[in-house]
């Protein structure tokens, strides 16, 4: 698929200094719609969407929230904390609504392993299918998504 010009505009506002100091692509050379339909291809073949990830997020960041910034036990073997940072990103994408840097924790104890994400990250997966460049910093990557958060396709 072709990258639109609207597409390219929104690629630049991805870049370090723009939005963030650190920008959402990292060292990631491809164009943006090529890393949209990579990691939704990605997502598909888990037999999930977007939509189902973003859920789990907020279900993980939800419960966390209880913890008053403190980490607390989540059935079966999770901790989450839940820390505020000041300030509120508005999204790249260009769709109105600013986003508090709220930092999400969970840690996998039983796989040790941990996922820190944000509103920010909740947002842009739920509505663009975007996980940030690979070697950005902040990404996400869908499949280790999946596995420390046990996210389950659904059941047909
Ligand atoms: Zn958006």
């Amino acid at each position: 698929m072709k990258q639109t010009v609207q597409m390219d505009r929104i690629q630049e506002k991805m870049q370090p200094g723009v939005f963030t100091r650190d920008g959402f692509l990292g060292s990631d050379r491809r164009k943006l719609i090529d890393i949209l339909i990579e990691d939704d291809e990605a997502v598909k073949r888990m037999d999930l969407t977007h939509q189902k990830i973003a859920e789990r997020l907020i279900e993980l960041r939800d419960a966390g929230m209880r913890g008053l910034g403190e980490f607390i036990n989540i059935e079966p073997h999770y901790e989450v904390g839940v820390g505020s940072v000041r300030g509120k990103l508005p999204c790249p994408f260009g769709d109105p609504g600013i986003f508090p840097k709220t930092n999400i924790t969970v840690r996998n104890t039983k796989l040790g392993r941990e996922v820190i994400f944000t509103d920010m990250h909740i947002h842009l997966i739920d509505s663009h299918g975007f996980y940030e460049g690979k070697g950005s910093p902040f990404r996400l990557e869908p499949a280790a998504l999946v596995e420390i958060l046990n996210i389950q396709p659904a059941q047909e």
